[in-house]
């Protein structure tokens, strides 16, 4: 991966405590990206820490045909936090392969092939999720990829609605989308494609990989807007940096165990890390605290910019996953933070910087960070 700090100046990153990172050299940064959501509850959470330790302790791995507690543990827990009738959990080991599952079983249970994403969308990089990317930047070199995938202007009601027919398998949508620029779908739209696909048989599937476990200030971003999905997909925050994703489906969409699976999926220690991740996020209530952290650290930044007069478009977002539009690109506001105020963050094309700090960060942290965002753009 291309990256706009480690060219200029290698941050050799030894170890994490919350919302910071520290360099090899003692260098402390304070980490408004969490490695792209993933750090949900900050670096080196001591309950993570703790459950993968006495489970490592206890087994690493058994195949996942014999069934073990905490994996049992883990499919309850994900059951009873799914959205109404998305209790059927099928587990794996990245975000892609959760959007592969989906693929997989969208047409399975519709017998139809069609799939329906979005401009700007980002799904992953292997070949099924990738064809439902928008990017050419990503796609050109690997085509032909796992096609039939038609692309429709994200928020455009009208638009979905020419492309979804009898043919239509299912629509992928981020409820926000990331990687495009953070730029969330609105409450309509979503409750329009939910309505759409229903009239043609077709599964609406929620990518929430990114916007998932608590980051916009609901723990799933459809529940923020009302519209539960046939599919939604979750990964990234979900085992706080141990891979794990997770296909969560509809009884009609649930597909027969011997049809789909991997040999790592549900690994022991893997799921005890989501299952300490799980209840923390569950327990002391992080996405109302994403929520109202994050109204904060936008109200800051948009007051900051109009006061110091910054070279800053727009403020958007949901909850803790924020992108601030700035005028002159957003790599070199990224390498300034990082070089001069020792700030991370990350983009989102060319001209977003996207917020997505650990949800542990407090309004001392979004003071922190607006006040170094300020000194490298006013
Ligand atoms: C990161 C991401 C993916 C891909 O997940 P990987 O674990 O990198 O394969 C898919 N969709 C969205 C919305 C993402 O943010």
């Amino acid at each position: 991966m291309s990256g706009f700090v480690f060219n200029e100046k290698p941050i050799n990153i030894e170890s994490g405590e919350g919302a910071y990172l520290y360099g090899s050299d003692g260098t402390e940064y304070l980490d408004f990206g969490a490695s792209y959501a993933v750090a949900a509850l900050g670096h080196a959470h001591p309950a993570v820490t703790d459950a993968v330790q006495k489970q490592a302790e206890k087994l690493t791995y058994v195949q996942a045909s014999y069934p073990v507690d905490v994996r049992t543990e883990l499919y309850e827990k994900l059951a009873a936090v799914a959205p109404d009738g998305l209790e059927n959990v099928w587990l794996c080991n990245s975000g892609t392969e959760a959007n592969e599952a989906a693929m997989k079983f969208a047409r399975s249970a519709t017998d139809r092939s069609k799939i329906i994403a979005t401009k700007r969308g980002f799904h992953g990089r292997t070949m099924g999720a990738l064809a439902m990317t928008w990017k050419d930047k990503y796609k050109k070199p690997f085509e032909p990829l796992a096609g039939d995938v038609e692309f429709v202007t994200y928020g455009d009601e009208a638009e979905l609605a020419e492309a979804i027919d009898e043919e239509t398998a299912a629509v992928f949508l981020e409820p926000v989308q990331g990687e495009g620029g953070i730029h969330p779908a609105g409450t309509e739209y979503l409750q329009t494609a939910r309505k759409l696909t229903e009239e043609a048989g077709a599964a609406l599937a929620f990518d929430e990989i990114q916007t998932g476990i608590g980051r916009t200030g609901t723990l799933w971003a459809c529940e923020g807007a009302g519209v539960t999905p046939d599919i939604l997909t979750s990964a990234k925050g979900i085992a706080n940096g141990l891979p794990l994703g997770a296909t969560l489906v509809a009884d009609w969409i649930a597909e027969n165990p011997g049809n789909h699976g991997s040999t790592f999926s549900g690994g022991p220690v893997v799921c005890a890390a989501a299952n300490a991740t799980l209840d923390t996020i569950v327990e002391e209530d992080y996405p109302s605290h994403a929520a109202a952290v994050g109204e904060y650290l936008k109200a800051e930044l948009e007051a900051a910019a109009e006061e110091h007069d910054l070279p800053v478009r727009d403020v958007r977002g949901q909850g803790l996953m924020l992108g601030v539009q700035v005028k002159r690109g957003a790599n070199r506001v990224l390498k300034n933070l990082a070089i001069s105020e020792q700030v991370l963050a990350l983009p989102a094309g060319r001209t977003v910087v996207r917020l997505l700090p650990p949800l542990v960060v407090t309004e001392g942290h979004a003071d922190e960070f607006v006040e170094s965002f300020v000194e490298v753009t006013k």
